[in-house]
């Protein structure tokens, strides 16, 4: 599909999400929060549900654990705008409760058809909801950082799942931070193997054939700016990346000085 195709598309789902009253959780809402970027991309960020700012705006991600994405990001030299971020459930639990399984469920239907519509090659799950939707049965603490194929079901119909810590969790405990840190440094490598499966396995460096629209290192970037926040240790990795989990994996990680996103 292409670009102007994608965002009508996203744009006919996010109207319905904005007038939903499918669940219990339309009632104590402010705004819905469809989810946001570009709808070109090929990774799609997925947290668990709107907070109080999101519900005020409208919009995912924008207040502390949105300012902490945007930092994680940041650390691989993407922004936002990038992506496309949105939740498993898009009206705010009152008062941050957990969603409930009868919520997600009711919700569920909006997420797999965005899922479609952008065929991303990776999904980056943020917390236990998210990745449960993915990555049924894991737990977090074992699976983050780590990369396996998305159930198809999902409407990822050919993606990897990057599964990482909610940046609210990151934001409470300084070890989560710093593993968040090291697990998004997974993601281009992700990227890679992704876009080499989709492509039907083995083949030419993939990401010197993707047109040029934004040129990303694969490794956290040196900050220029100050307020651009690394973690300490993101360069020392011990572990091997992620995407070596891969059983397709043959060990790319010279592929990933340079990565085309687009
Ligand atoms: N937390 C989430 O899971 N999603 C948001 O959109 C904001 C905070
Ligand atoms: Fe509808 Fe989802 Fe909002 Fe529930 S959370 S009212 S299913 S959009």
């Amino acid at each position: 599909m292409i670009d102007a195709g994608r965002r009508t598309a996203l744009e006919v789902i996010a109207a319905e999400v904005r007038d939903c009253t499918r669940c219990r959780l339309h009632e104590t809402r402010r705004k819905a929060v469809p989810g946001e970027g570009d709808p070109d991309t090929e990774v799609v960020f997925v947290g668990e549900g709107p907070g109080q700012n999101e519900d005020r705006e409208g919009r995912p991600f924008i207040g502390r654990a949105g300012d902490l994405l945007v930092k994680l990001l940041g650390s691989l030299g993407w922004r936002r705008s990038d992506v496309f971020i949105t939740n498993v459930v898009k009206c705010r639990p009152p008062d941050n409760r957990d969603p409930m399984p009868d919520e997600i469920a009711a919700c569920s239907p909006y997420l797999t058809r965005q899922l479609e519509i952008l065929d991303p090659a990776v999904v980056v799950t943020l917390g236990r909801f998210s990745m449960a939707r993915f990555l049924p049965g894991a737990k977090i603490s074992q699976v983050h950082g780590t990369i396996r194929p998305a159930d198809p079901e999902t409407g990822a119909r050919n993606a990897l799942v990057l599964a990482m810590y909610h940046p609210a969790a990151a934001l409470r405990t300084a070890a989560i931070e710093r593993e968040s840190f090291d697990d998004i440094a997974g993601l281009p490598g992700a990227l890679i193997a992704s876009r080499k499966r989709r492509d039907g396995g083995a083949g030419p460096d993939v990401s010197e054939a993707a047109p040029a629209h934004a040129t990303v290192p694969a490794a956290p970037a040196t900050p220029s700016d100050p307020t651009h926040v690394v973690a300490p240790d993101a360069t020392a990795h011990t572990t091997p990346p992620s995407s070596a989990m891969l059983p397709s994996s043959t060990g790319e990680s010279a592929d990933t000085d340079q990565l085309t996103l687009f």
